[in-house]
């Protein structure tokens, strides 16, 4: 706005103010005043509505009035978290000196500030803003051009709160996909990426905040800022970084120096991420499978609330790591497997591990937060007790003749970190510890000599003032006389009014100095009490700082074991983690699958580990399921077309079955009675029918995009999905765009496959794809009621139940009967125009493969007689299906 002519004067601090706001224009910027941190204008009213706190005024602005909210500093975390987690930055502002610095400048002078700290979602380290059993990644993407078309993207991902730090590359179309496995909490992009409509648009659609940096650094420079950081003088240690790689890492480096300046992360060399080495799976289809939330955005009711039993929150961060990333290398996974099958074996050794690690502190959080000086005295306890639990745990799995590699591994690392250091740490720190190391009180007598004598001085003076009191009651004459303190006056002498006015008269006033008179109560000091005073003050002070020399010993000793410390905190996480999988193999009843480098797809009541856990609270049973989609001796999978009314589980199935491969290929045990799958390099779903409103994409839309994606990309060790191509389009298209699909997968793709569908027609397919075949869940009807029986059988659905279900579902009786008259009509029409002939007429998809074996004879006879369980019919729906069978014929 521009300035009125009344009144332009800018005071001395709105001038700071201004001048550190504009050096941080995207943060919310919290402003040191005394106990506050102020916020101002726009940052005041953006504050005000998202923490529900009152927005006032302070002041003029060049003739305006200046809007502003406060925040108690001691207070100040909750309200950074909650802003934080709705995606804003904050700087954080202090004083850099003492006021009285100012003051001796002269009085117009302001107190020197400074930022000291960016907060942003992906640079926190406090335990009260994290989540513990989540990690907090800082995603960073660069891209290098490779050809004229076509760039590549280099992904950084650091945590600084553990120093975990990996890198990988994609292509843009691979890109989602890796956003979506590693699920940053914030992103950072170059401003040629963010200003690519398409990149831009696909970033916000994770809803992730988003840091728009300036532009990336020219190549050499990437290489010597990273060479800068872990101080190195080569990056060949690093394996060989590609450029987009080192661009992307490079990225992430200068936004934590931004953010956190001056002070420096402990991360770890940066670790490749070798695509192929896991399970790719696309966004879209995690989201689907609900893998770490559901799809309303819950972690209740995903599939890593479900299993993870694990104790720490280290161990829950690598859980849901390898449950992102599930493994492609069979040896690599039976690594894994053994560990499981080890603790599940063990018992008694499982349970006393877990016990021991449940005790166990956040280590890796811990040391971060000393390593940026950030730490506290409770910092060094959790790592006095995690190194302690590790040592134990160490301990107790060394030696242990049919141990595996990774439980053998893992307990050499976990005891890393010489004793010595424990050892120090718990003779060093006192039973009760404060919060802030600046409250002093952490160190423990007899560890330091020295603050003991301090501590002696400043506790005997306490007493002289209590033996005061008495004395000074006894020269006043009255018992009435308190000695109190306050900040204000330090230590003085109450007494109520009318024996404070005798001592303002002699002989008193010679002893006693006046210092302030309250309604009824009258205050002294006198000289002794002032000198104890400072007495008091310099041994506290003096204490203090004593204390903190005692702290900065202490964290130096930590950070000299950081290798170790890291080292063991890793092995704890992974013990956590197989002792957890066995844990819940056991108390599930899991099964170990075999997983091999064939194509084989073969499972035995396979079941669906978040379903059946709801069910079973409501004391149902979840009805276990077998799926083949390819044997041993296939080189490319079978495409199994499920049908079935709504609600009678086909979608459960489909999703079981991607998750247990997802689960046997982490390195757990699977919900089956047996499991044998070849590894599936990919995995693509399309699932359910989610209108994507907030996209502005309808529902058909986004179906066609997620099919497109798989058409184009599946392989025959792929494993696919699909639930209703087709649905959200009229009948015809919908059917033609399920029935090409059908055939591009199967002559194309080969890829294993589960498709469930709701045209029947596409059933009619297996007479010429001969690696097709028909699975349905099995229903009946009784009274004209349908009863789902959750059980997948070959063949297909006799008809889809629709309006059975739809009376389930309160329709009224005259709506449910017109459209059982209306069903009537339609079915009598399409007997008349046969799909039947499109089968036979239609030449198949055109694909310059094999020629299509000689297709199987189809039996619609048998098929129906298979659908049969006549202990399940009644009398009226036994002689329906008689005369059912009868036309058949
Ligand atoms: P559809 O996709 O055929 O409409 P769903 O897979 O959504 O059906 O299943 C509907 C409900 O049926 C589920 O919420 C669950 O309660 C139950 N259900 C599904 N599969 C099973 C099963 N195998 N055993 C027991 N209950 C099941």
């Amino acid at each position: 706005a521009a300035p009125r002519d009344a009144d332009t004067r800018v005071t001395p601090m709105m001038a700071q103010y201004v001048e550190i706001k504009a050096a941080n224009p995207d943060c919310l910027l919290f402003y040191r005043m005394g106990d506050f941190y102020e916020l101002f204008f726009a940052d005041a009213e953006i504050a005000s509505r998202a923490l529900g706190i009152v927005l006032t005024k302070r002041g003029k602005h060049l003739g305006d009035d200046i809007p502003m909210c406060g925040v108690p500093v001691e207070r100040a975390d909750d309200y950074l978290q909650r802003l934080i987690g709705l995606g804003h930055r904050v700087a954080v502002c202090e004083q850099t000196e003492d006021p009285a610095e100012a003051r001796k400048r002269g009085n117009k002078s302001v107190v020197q500030r400074g930022v000291v700290r960016l907060v942003t979602p992906g640079t926190i380290t406090e335990d009260r803003l994290l989540e513990p059993g989540r990690a907090n990644a800082l995603l960073a993407i660069a891209r290098v051009r490779v050809s004229e078309a076509e760039w590549s993207y280099g992904i950084a991902a650091a945590d600084i709160s553990t120093g975990a730090f990996t890198l990988s590359e994609a292509g843009e179309s691979a890109l989602a996909a890796e956003i979506a496995r590693i699920e940053p909490s914030e992103i950072i992009v170059g401003e040629a990426i963010w200003s690519d409509d398409r990149l831009r648009r696909m970033l916000e659609e994770t809803r992730i905040a988003i840091a728009p940096v300036g532009r990336d650094a020219p190549d050499g420079s990437a290489e010597r800022r990273l060479m800068d950081y872990f101080a190195v003088a080569t990056l060949d240690g690093f394996g060989a970084l590609s450029r987009a790689e080192t661009a992307a890492a490079a990225a992430a480096i200068v936004y934590i120096e931004r953010t956190q300046i001056g002070a420096k992360p402990p991360l770890g060399f940066p670790v490749r991420f070798r695509r192929g080495a896991t399970m790719e799976i696309d966004a879209a289809t995690r989201a689907n499978l609900e893998l770490t939330r559901t799809l309303s955005g819950h972690r209740d009711g995903s599939l890593i609330a479900c299993i993870d039993m694990s104790v720490t929150p280290a161990g829950g961060r690598l859980l849901a790591e390898r449950l992102a990333g599930p493994l492609t290398d069979p040896a690599e996974i039976a690594a894994r497997a053994d560990a499981v099958a080890f603790f599940l074996g063990e018992p008694e050794l499982r349970a006393q591990t877990r016990a021991k690690l449940k005790a166990a502190p956040d280590i890796a959080r811990s040391f971060s937060r000393l390593a940026l000086g950030r730490g506290g005295p409770r910092d060094l306890a959790a790592l006095r007790d995690g190194l302690r639990a590790a040592r134990e745990v160490s301990q107790s799995l060394a030696h242990l003749p049919d141990a595996p590699s990774h439980v053998v591994a893992a307990a050499r690392d976990a005891g890393l970190v010489p004793p010595t250091l424990v050892d120090l740490l718990t003779q060093a720190l006192a039973d009760e510890l404060p919060l802030n190391r600046r409250d002093g009180g952490f160190v423990r007598k007899e560890f330091e000599p020295a603050l003991d004598e301090t501590r002696a001085l400043r506790d005997e003076s306490r007493r002289v003032i209590a033996g005061l009191q008495t004395r000074y009651s006894e020269i006043a004459g009255t018992r009435q006389l308190r000695i109190k303190h306050n900040n204000f006056l330090g230590f003085f002498i109450e007494v109520q009014q009318a024996q404070g006015e005798k001592m303002l008269r002699p002989p008193f006033d010679t002893e006693f100095i006046h210092r302030q008179t309250m309604a009824d109560a009258m205050r002294f000091s006198t000289r002794e009490l002032g000198e104890l005073e400072s007495k008091i003050a310099s041994a506290a002070d003096r204490a203090l700082a004593l204390e903190l020399e005692v702290f900065d010993r202490l964290a130096a000793g930590v950070l000299a074991q950081g290798e170790a410390i890291k080292a063991a905190s890793a092995a704890l996480a992974c013990i956590d983690v197989a002792a957890a999988l066995a844990e819940l193999a056991a108390a599930r009843d899991w099964t170990r699958p075999m997983v091999d480098a064939s194509h084989v797809f073969s499972i035995e009541g396979g079941r669906h580990p978040v379903v059946e856990a709801s069910l079973k609270q409501r004391g149902e049973a979840f009805v276990g399921n077998d799926c083949l989609l390819a044997q041993a001796t296939d080189q490319a999978g079978l495409i199994a077309v499920v049908t079935g009314p709504n609600m009678a589980g086909k979608s459960t199935y489909l999703r079981q079955n991607a998750l247990i491969a997802i689960l046997a290929q982490m390195g757990s045990f699977v919900p089956a009675a047996e499991a044998r799958i070849g590894v599936v390099d990919r995995l693509f779903s399309r699932v359910g029918a989610a209108d994507d409103l907030a996209r502005g994409r309808s529902t058909f839309m986004v179906e066609m995009v997620e099919t497109a994606a798989i058409l184009n990309q599946a392989g025959d060790r792929s494993l696919v999905i699909l639930d209703e191509i087709g649905r959200g389009t009229a009948t015809f298209d919908g059917l033609s765009i399920a029935w090409a699909t059908i055939e591009s997968l199967h002559e194309r793709n080969r890829s294993r496959t589960l498709f469930a569908t709701h045209f029947h027609e596409l059933t009619q397919l297996t007479k010429k794809l001969p690696r097709l075949v028909n699975l349905t869940m099995r229903v009946t009807d009784w009274n004209g009621q349908v009863v789902f029986l959750h059980e997948v059988v070959k063949g297909a659905a006799d008809r889809s139940y629709g309006i059975q279900v739809a009376r389930l579902a309160g329709l009224p009786q005259d709506v449910v009967d017109r459209a059982q008259t209306i069903l009537a009509e339609l079915e009598a029409g399409e007997r008349r125009a046969p799909v039947q002939r499109m089968i036979d007429d239609l030449p198949l998809f055109a694909v310059a493969a094999a020629p299509p074996p000689a297709p199987p004879k189809a039996d619609a006879l048998r098929q129906a007689l298979d659908a049969l369980s006549p202990d399940e019919l009644s009398p009226r729906a036994a002689l329906d299906a008689l005369y059912a069978i009868k036309r058949l014929r």
